[in-house]
């Protein structure tokens, strides 16, 4: 098969289009030809390396999938060839504790897909059979893929961590990464006031259109918690989605309330917090953490993303062989919702 790999860490030019031995199925798994894969921040930070990721090499990034079934492996009872699924990324062991009680995002032996095992940059993937969910007739495999990672993670984080309610309000940190277009709309339909800060006017005029209420430019306005203080009655708001990390949490914990909750899934502007612990235990915060979402959140969020609930926002789509030109408009930044690769048949 074709697939995009990279031999050692580096920028994009460490990034090769080539032959690579098509994965085969194992008892439990599901081979699936690929037509669509998404990027995710995830697949640059591999790209470049941590300290301590260890990769069997060559690597195939890639956690976002849609396409049809092209095998499956012994003692699959529910899934056949020719079935159109969208992938699930996150890889549990099904029999852990954490796993059997529903938990799965919290299995012992977790791994995402493309982060520690070979992911969706290429023509054919294998997946247990849990990690795929069937396409209804007629949704496409570049929407599929461009919700897949996203929305769960959303869905995960606002409803199943965050326990979201109607009337809060809700403040998101960046308006147009794939993470907070999908949050914007999950917390419009849990039935919160959301506000969004954003970096440029075309990212906000993003937001407003799937729902923001109250859009706010950091270009215009720096000091945006003042904003949001400001915008809420001198009282701030209820929940904070920061996924910026470093350059915002201290800003974010000024715009929350007290007793206000901080959600935080990434953080895509550095990881290393320099907090004022006054403002946790003064305004009684609580921080939430999560990272993607259970095998029953991805069934739920997908499930209103195919009836049109929730609306899956594509900035660009790239061919497969391009992956390294898609990768750099992702590390600009400037992409407005998820940036697409397409497989050829
Ligand atoms: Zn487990």
């Amino acid at each position: 098969m074709k697939a995009v790999l990279f031999y050692d860490h580096g920028g994009p030019e460490v990034l090769r289009y080539e032959d690579f031995p098509t994965p085969e199925p194992g008892p439990g798994e599901v081979q699936v030809r690929l037509h669509s894969s998404a990027l995710n921040h995830m697949d640059l930070w591999v790209r470049r390396g941590w300290p301590g990721l260890k990769l069997e090499y060559p690597h195939i990034s890639g956690a976002d999938g849609a396409g049809v079934i092209s095998a499956v492996g012994t003692g699959v009872e529910d899934l056949e060839a020719g079935q159109r699924v969208v992938i699930n990324a996150n890889l549990s062991c099904g029999k852990c504790s954490y796993c059997l009680a529903g938990r799965d995002n919290l299995c012992r032996n977790w791994h995402l897909l493309g982060e520690t095992r070979r992911g969706t940059l290429a023509e054919y993937v294998v997946v247990p059979a849990r990690n795929l969910l069937p396409l209804p007739e007629g949704f496409g495999f570049a929407e599929a893929a461009a919700a897949g990672l996203v929305f769960h993670t959303a869905w995960h984080s606002l409803i199943t961590r965050g326990h979201l309610r109607a009337s809060e309000s809700v403040l998101i940190v960046g308006a147009s990464g794939g993470v907070n277009t999908a949050s914007i709309q999950v917390a419009k339909l849990a039935g919160a006031r959301v506000f969004v800060v954003g970096s440029s006017r075309a990212k906000l005029e993003l937001a407003k259109s799937l729902g923001a209420d109250v859009c706010i430019d950091r270009s215009q306005e720096a000091n945006w918690s003042k904003e949001v203080f400001l915008a809420t009655g001198r009282q701030g708001v209820d929940v904070v989605v920061d996924n910026v990390g470093a350059p915002t949490m201290m800003m974010s914990m000024r715009a929350a309330r007290k007793g206000g909750r901080i959600l935080t899934v990434g953080n895509t502007g550095g990881p290393e917090l320099t907090l004022d612990n006054r403002y946790i235990f003064g305004k009684h915060l609580s921080i939430l953490g999560s990272t993607m979402g259970t095998i029953q959140d991805f069934s739920t969020v997908m499930g209103l993303v195919f009836e049109g609930a929730l609306r899956p926002v594509i900035d660009r789509i790239f061919p497969l062989e391009e992956t390294a030109s898609a990768q750099q408009r992702l590390e600009q930044g400037e992409q407005l919702g998820k940036i697409i690769l397409e497989i050829p048949a």
